[in-house]
């Protein structure tokens, strides 16, 4: 059945360019799901209604057949929702503890329970084979590990559904192999996977539909078995 629904969103900015237009896009439990499209088709802007970021001028969006309107990124993150962005949310100058810390409760930090968060984070780390120093200044990480931590954060903030925008782009072939099995973990594990691409290559082998999307407007789902392979 499908987690997440979006019905007709229509979304123009005050510059006037309608970045969406009359899009539906719909997103079933556990499956991952490639968004696709060229630089400018409107899958940015697609994401980040989801998150919280950007409203829509029109459509709804459902999350598990209820209707919901999601006005900020933290009321995303309550509903479920963890976005893993392409310019990572991360603070350089701290360590990989303390951004997970920053992570759980922004506005109450200083009243975590800093043991029960690295229990936690050492334990989602270890299921889903997303290692990495606890100590270490994320300023001095190579942007794969960066990458691992934004989805770490999703996850201790409990996502279920998993947006990421062109992770790949950022990374060497090994770590996009790395990526592609946690993401193939998560996905055993009953998590829900957007994944925002322009390179059908690359994603053909993980991803299990893919929404086509053109100059503001979806085109076309295809099922990956349906995917032509010259293209
Ligand atoms: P994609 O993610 O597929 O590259 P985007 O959603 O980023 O596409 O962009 C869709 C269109 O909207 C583009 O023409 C882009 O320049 C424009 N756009 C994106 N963000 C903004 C913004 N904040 N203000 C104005 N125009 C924007
Ligand atoms: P992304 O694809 O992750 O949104 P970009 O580099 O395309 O990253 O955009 C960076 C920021 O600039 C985003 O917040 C986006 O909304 C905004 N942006 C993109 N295109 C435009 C535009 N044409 N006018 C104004 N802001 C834009």
């Amino acid at each position: 059945d499908h987690i997440l629904k979006l019905e007709g969103i229509t979304k123009v900015y005050p510059n006037g360019i309608v970045a969406n237009k009359d899009v539906s896009f719909s997103v079933k439990v556990g499956e991952i799901h490639a968004l696709m499209g060229e630089n400018g088709a409107g899958k940015s802007t697609l994401m980040k209604m989801i998150f919280g970021i950007e409203k829509p001028d029109e459509g709804s969006i459902w999350l598990n057949g209820s209707q919901v309107e999601i006005k900020s990124p933290d009321a995303a993150i309550k509903l479920g929702i963890g976005m893993v962005h392409q310019h990572f949310m991360l603070v350089p100058s701290l360590t990989v503890t303390e951004n997970m810390i920053l992570g759980i409760e922004p506005t109450k930090r200083g009243f975590v329970d800093v043991q029960a968060a690295m229990r936690m984070t050492r334990e989602i780390a270890e299921k889903y084979n997303l290692h990495v120093d606890p100590q270490a200044k994320v300023a001095d990480l190579p942007v794969g590990m960066k990458q691992r931590i934004e989805i770490l954060k999703a996850l201790l903030r409990g996502a279920k559904i998993l947006i990421l925008d062109e992770p790949t782009a950022v990374l060497t072939p090994q770590e996009t192999e790395e990526l592609f099995k946690q993401l193939l973990l998560l996905k055993e594990n009953g998590h829900t996977i957007i994944f925002i691409s322009h390179k059908l290559k690359e994603i053909k082998d993980i991803c299990n539909r893919i929404t086509i999307m053109r100059a503001g407007r979806s085109v076309g789902v295809y099922e990956v078995d349906a995917v032509s392979e010259e293209d």
